[in-house]
């Protein structure tokens, strides 16, 4: 889990430029947090080899005056509560605002670091113009221009300088990480719960410094594996308020941590954007997925009832349609093993390695009877397939004119290879290579 770095300050001091410039040329992995009050800017950055993660937390200020208090309030809360550091950052060509006093004032109350960054300072008359922010009561303050990058590696330097080393050591090294993901009241704490109870055999809880996800170790059902529980940190904070934010928030990074997202979803509420979100950022980091339908004894059964739910889920959530759906209920525990179980299964999928040999046995003969479309005449050829070294699996497949095969065929050969390997549950990379 990487350190965090808040940007906070009132409309148009030019926070989502220096959001931008922090990110460079990273914005392919900026998340937009969608679905709440405003989209909220999230990507992560690193700085002399020290990974950092930016939150720009300005979406909140919706500009108007009256409402501008609480909002800020907000955002300084969200900043204080979830960065490692806070840069403050106000606008020279505009001068000390009340609003700048305000955010003065309520992150006076933090002991993270907060930096103090004048923006807008383009030249080095606008250096003199700086000196009246001072009189904030801040002690230093950093002049930079977000336009043109100038003073941002300064400001970095003295940033990852106040991040906590970290020289934790994970005591859950290679084992199998699970987190539950989804949005408030799904039923994610019954579930742990569920799990938690009579167990005898936890080793610990950690609450680290930088990472602020509880990991619960279970030795359990005959195997052994760390939840990440992010559902009892939530319930902690005090701004209830941006309680979706949070859990979003919470959802991704939770995500990155883990090997198995199990997406739980509320059976009576359906499949919602927030869901969406979940399940995409699932796939672009590559992790497995179980989805969770609770508080299914909520639901009036009829015949096909399951079937209609599965194929709605299904249909969602296609075209990565090759994940497992299981209908639970947390409060009775129906259904808490298989649970676990297909997580593990899962898992088990994403660790996956086929022999070189096998993957060209199943799969030459079947490109063979059905090849890609020829193009402009040209017959195009895969002679050879591959799975890449990497974490989790991924695809070369050789051919003569690897730039003419299209999004359907690399589809059809997922399909093929999902209908012949077990990989249920994980996203999987294709590429097409020049042989
Ligand atoms: P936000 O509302 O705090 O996110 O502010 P924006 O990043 O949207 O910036 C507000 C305005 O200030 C935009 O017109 C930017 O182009 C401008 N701006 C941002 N940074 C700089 C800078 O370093 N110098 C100058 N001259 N303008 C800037
Ligand atoms: P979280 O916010 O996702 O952690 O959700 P909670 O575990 O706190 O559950 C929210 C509410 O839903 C609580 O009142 C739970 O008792 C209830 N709940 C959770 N799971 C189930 C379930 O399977 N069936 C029913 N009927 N209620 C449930």
């Amino acid at each position: 889990m990487s350190n965090i770095i808040a940007l906070v300050g009132r409309p148009n001091v030019g926070k989502s430029t220096l959001f931008n410039r922090l990110l460079q040329k990273r914005e392919a992995i900026v998340d937009s947090v969608a679905g709440v009050t405003r989209d909220r800017h999230y990507g992560k950055s690193d700085w002399n080899g020290i990974d950092f993660t930016v939150i720009d937390t300005g979406g909140y200020v919706v500009g108007s005056e009256d409402i501008f208090e609480e909002e800020i309030r907000k955002q300084v809360e969200l900043a204080v509560d979830e960065a490692s550091a806070i840069i403050f950052l106000v606008d020279v060509t505009e001068g000390i605002t009340d609003m700048d006093k305000e955010v003065s004032n309520l992150l006076r109350k933090t002991d993270k670091p907060v930096f103090l960054v004048v923006n807008k300072v383009d030249n080095a008359m606008l250096e003199t113009e700086a000196m009246e922010f001072y009189s904030l009561g801040i002690e230093k303050y950093y002049t930079i221009s977000g336009m043109t990058g100038s003073g941002t590696g300064d400001l970095l330097d003295d940033i990852v300088a106040t991040f906590k080393e970290d020289n934790y050591v994970d005591p859950f090294e290679g084992l199998p990480r699970i987190t539950i993901a989804g949005r408030p009241n799904v039923g994610k704490s019954t579930l742990t719960n569920a799990l938690l109870e009579n167990e005898r055999n936890i080793v610990t809880n950690i609450a680290g410094t930088t990472r602020d996800s509880i990991e619960t170790l279970y030795e359990k059902f005959g195997y052994k594996f760390v939840l990440i529980d992010t559902a009892g940190m939530r319930k902690k904070t005090k701004v209830n308020e941006n309680l979706e934010f949070y859990s979003v928030m919470r959802s991704i990074r939770s995500i990155e941590d883990s090997d198995v997202v199990i997406l739980m979803i509320d059976a009576t509420l359906g499949w919602e954007k927030q869901d969406m979100n979940i399940l995409f950022l699932a796939q672009k980091y590559r992790k497995g997925v179980v989805i969770v339908v609770n508080k299914w004894d909520l639901v009036g059964k009829e015949t096909n009832t399951l079937k209609y739910f599965e194929n709605f889920i299904k249909e969602k959530i296609a075209p990565f349609t090759d994940v497992p759906i299981i209908f639970t209920s947390a409060v009775t525990k129906q259904r808490v093993y298989k649970t676990v179980e297909t997580a593990m299964k899962v898992y088990e999928n994403r660790s996956r390695r086929i022999k070189t040999s096998k993957l060209n046995e199943i799969m030459l003969p079947i490109i063979e009877s059905t090849p890609p479309p020829s193009i402009k005449g040209k017959y195009i050829k895969i002679k050879y397939c591959t799975q890449l070294p990497t974490r989790t699996p991924q695809f070369a497949f050789f051919a003569n004119l690897p730039q003419y095969i299209k999004e359907p065929y690399k589809r059809f050969i997922e399909n093929k290879l999902r209908q012949n390997f077990e990989l249920t549950g994980v996203p999987i990379e294709i590429y097409f290579r020049q042989k």
